[in-house]
């Protein structure tokens, strides 16, 4: 579905607008000073027109964090939607956060409309005309509050949605990819010896259209477009929020690349911090090279505790592909090019329906799914309906036990390899 996405700094009323635009009374969420609530994402429909609304608020930053955090929002906003919204609050006019976020959004490729909230009567009209201003058009007046305007406003956000939700990877352009990972893990360095070793691509290469943030650099003869470099560069120093500001960052790159570089510090522990950075990325769908870093720090003692962390806190990737590197000696440096080739491919791979039902006729005759309820599943049918992560469909006559969906899993994995990417197995139940 294409994404609408609401961006604006705190308070001006962006959840209470998303619930107008849900159709609902109750507040999704307040909004609180201080609560901590990632983006969230809702279905909703206008018209006939089904869409999914983004609310990319509920950070309350301190003034210092104010600009950095809706400037973040305003990039992810411009990477994943299709249309955004920007509110405002009329009764307040144009704050310097305001300006800070228009001025990013002046850049979008996708429509911005301009929402200028809290104008609870036709007499308060005339102070939104000084939101002119922003350079985004026309102020569209509303009361997210009363539902004043907000009509017209759906209307337009509809008139504004594209026929199809818009692509997010050119084909045939270079691949994408987030260097992610906790702190201090050493991916500033990483990024500066691609660099090093090899030649930064300033200029576009034909047909891609390269972000200010990202970079294209050059490995293996080829061109990788390395998404977000500039939150890389510029080291973020905040004491407040910055937990918070750097998962933005996180899911922001991770939204708009295809293969995650998991940077893990192999000299140290693998902490909570290293596994939350791996839930986004599983959340997210994406390809995977687990990279150990900082290698050379490693001896045999390290190796030993290291090989028990990994099969205690990486087991829900075992699929990963791993590489052990180290940034500053360069070490295997070269061998991130292979692991991350290897993990596109499989996450760009399709089996034919016929392979697929063959292998499920094979798989079932010899394991059939568990009798439940006195009643024997039939599986019927399998298709895979979508690449980028591979997902199949299984069509069955009753319900399929976790355990089993997961053993199906693990056979088309064994079968059919995709290493380096996730599966997901879906089950619809036809009777
Ligand atoms: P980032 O926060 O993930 O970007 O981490 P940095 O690249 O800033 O690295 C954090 C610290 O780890 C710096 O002092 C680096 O010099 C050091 N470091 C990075 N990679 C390596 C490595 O492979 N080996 C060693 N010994 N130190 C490293």
């Amino acid at each position: 579905l294409p994404v609408v996405a609401v961006v604006g700094r705190p308070n001006v009323g962006k959840s209470t607008l998303v619930n107008r635009i849900l159709g609902r009374r109750e507040a999704v969420v307040e909004d609180v000073p201080g609560v901590t609530r990632d983006r969230v994402s809702y279905s909703a429909e206008w018209t006939g027109h089904p869409f999914t609304v983004t609310d990319t608020g509920g950070w309350e930053p301190d003034a210092k964090g104010m600009g950095r955090s809706i400037a973040v929002q305003a990039e992810l906003a411009m990477r994943a939607a299709d249309v955004i919204v920007v509110v405002v609050d009329a009764t307040v006019g144009a704050t310097s956060a305001d300006e800070a976020v228009s001025r990013i959004l002046r850049r979008s490729t996708v429509p911005v409309l301009l929402a200028a909230n809290k104008v609870d009567s036709e007499r308060a009209e005339a102070d939104a005309a000084v939101l002119w201003s922003l350079g985004l058009g026309e102020p569209h007046t509303i009361s997210a509050a009363h539902g004043r305007g907000t009509a017209d406003l759906l209307d337009l956000i509809v008139a504004a949605l594209p026929e199809k939700p818009r692509e997010r990877f050119a084909p045939g352009g270079p691949r994408r990819v987030a260097l992610v990972g906790k702190p201090n893990v050493g991916k500033s360095s990483l990024l500066n010896k691609l660099v090093g070793e090899e030649r930064s691509v300033v200029d576009n290469v034909a047909g891609t259209t390269v972000d200010p943030v990202d970079e294209l650099i050059e490995l293996g003869g080829k061109s990788w477009h390395f998404v977000d470099t500039a939150g890389l560069r510029r080291k973020v120093r905040s004491a407040t929020g910055h937990e918070y500001y750097a998962s933005l960052r996180t899911r922001a790159a991770l939204e708009s690349a295809e293969v995650a570089l998991l940077l893990i510090d192999a000299s140290q522990p693998i902490t909570e911090q290293d596994l939350r950075v791996l839930s986004m990325i599983v959340d997210s769908g994406r390809a995977l090279v687990v990279v150990f870093n900082k290698w050379d720090l490693v001896d045999e003692d390290r190796r030993e505790r290291l090989d028990k962390e990994i099969d205690r806190e990486l087991e829900r990737v075992p699929w990963a592909r791993r590489v052990n590197i180290s940034a500053t000696t360069g070490r295997s440096v070269q061998k991130l090019v292979p692991a991350m080739e290897g993990a596109l491919e499989s996450w760009d791979r399709r089996v034919s329906t016929g392979q697929l039902n063959s292998w499920l006729k094979d798989i079932i005759a010899a394991t059939p799914p568990p009798v439940r309820g006195g009643r024997q599943p039939r599986v019927k049918f399998a298709t895979q309906a979508a690449t980028r992560p591979p997902t199949f469909v299984l069509f069955t006559t009753g319900f399929l036990e976790a355990g089993y969906r997961r053993f199906l899993e693990r056979k088309l994995r064994e079968s059919f390899g995709f290493e380096g990417s996730p599966v997901r197995v879906n089950v619809r139940v036809r009777d």
